[in-house]
């Protein structure tokens, strides 16, 4: 069972290309942010008590998405593997999360696409208002940065060298490209289909 890790800033393309990644592998995208936007939508308990964490682009608790990661990794058509797309965001997530793929004996990729903060800002702004997220504010982005600096970016220095660096500049192929090239379990996968 292989599990992707793909890390990233707000901005950094890391959704368009975990749902590409999982396309391309046939493998499920788990993205936290789309399952907590999906429980505020259907204003279930979980929704009702993410929603203005996740407005003001700050972390909802880690307990609530351990559980929604550990519930979703379980499920049949993750046997093979999945690729998260925005867990694990800071030290905690990712310690939990290790004892959670060592226990379904998971191999861990972890890739991080890299964006110049000014680029961010700028695909933020120019997302505003098509993408419909309440969290793209300029406010709320702010905040969403600033929590990624503080909370997720230490993640680069905890997974080392498991972890590789892909630049996020250019156009979505290119960067798929070298995430493909970043993940060898995946070119084989990819060459072979
Ligand atoms: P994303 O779509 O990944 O940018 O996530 C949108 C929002 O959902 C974040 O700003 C957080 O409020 C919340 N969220 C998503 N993933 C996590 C996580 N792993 N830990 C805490 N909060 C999260």
């Amino acid at each position: 069972m292989n599990a992707v890790i793909l890390l990233g800033a707000p901005g950094s393309g890391k959704g368009t290309q975990a749902a590409r990644l999982a396309e391309s592998l046939g493998m499920p995208h788990i993205s936290t942010g789309a399952i907590l936007r999906q429980a505020v939508t259907d204003g279930t308990e979980l929704g009702v008590a993410a929603r203005d964490i996740m407005a003001a682009g700050r972390l909802v608790s880690d307990e609530i998405v351990l559980g929604i990661v550990e519930a979703r990794v379980s499920a049949h058509d993750c046997r093979r593997g999945f690729i998260l797309d925005g867990y694990p965001r800071n030290r905690a997530q990712a310690r939990a999360l290790g004892e959670v793929l060592s226990r379904l004996g998971a191999t861990e990729w972890i890739a991080n696409i890299a964006v110049p903060a000014e680029e961010l800002a700028a695909r933020v702004r120019g997302r505003r208002g098509t993408d419909g997220r309440q969290d793209d504010s300029e406010e709320a982005f702010r905040r969403r940065l600033e929590v990624y600096e503080s909370e997720s970016l230490p993640l680069l220095d905890y997974y080392g060298d498991r972890a590789s660096n892909v630049s996020g500049l250019g156009s979505r192929d290119e960067v798929f490209g070298r995430l493909c090239a970043a993940l060898p379990f995946a070119t084989a996968q990819l060459v072979t289909q």
